[in-house]
């Protein structure tokens, strides 16, 4: 199935292609002091895939925090923060806000996770492992 999601102005839409329900994911609430601020709970399955649209690059902000080894994806027009992505060993991997997503009401209640415990090289090797290891960007005005 494809679960969809976007930022609040639609600038950014998010399709992950995945094998589990809606039902089937917990979203992660991180303790972090940006993510506590904005309410974000990540998602990811590490078998599924996701699409980026980006409608306006010019409205897209990436955001370094705290270890500055991952972006955080953010919409400048309307604030929503959509993902974060890591490249690894040239892969990149991403885990979604379950906030952005359609579904978010089908999802289970987010369980809490303190990632800024970890060692900058530990968290690398969490993301590698859980968060969404197929990720691909597609601009509005290169697919029409
Ligand atoms: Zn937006």
């Amino acid at each position: 199935m494809v679960l969809h999601g976007s930022c609040r102005c639609g600038n950014i839409h998010l399709a992950l292609s995945t094998d589990m329900e809606a039902a089937a994911f917990t979203p992660r609430a991180c303790d972090c002091d940006f993510c506590v601020e904005r309410g974000a709970a990540w998602m990811s399955d590490p078998a599924a895939s996701l699409s980026l649209t980006v409608k306006n690059r010019d409205d897209l902000e990436l955001q370094k925090q705290g270890s500055e080894t991952a972006d955080f994806w953010v919409c400048k027009a309307c604030g929503t923060v959509v993902c974060v992505t890591a490249d690894l060993n040239g892969r990149r991997f991403a885990t979604i806000n379950a906030r952005a997503m359609d579904d978010r009401h089908s999802f289970q209640a987010p369980v809490p996770a303190s990632p800024k415990l970890l060692a900058a090289d530990e968290k690398q090797a969490r993301w590698a492992k859980l968060w969404i290891g197929c990720v691909t960007v597609r601009d509005a005005l290169s697919i029409g």
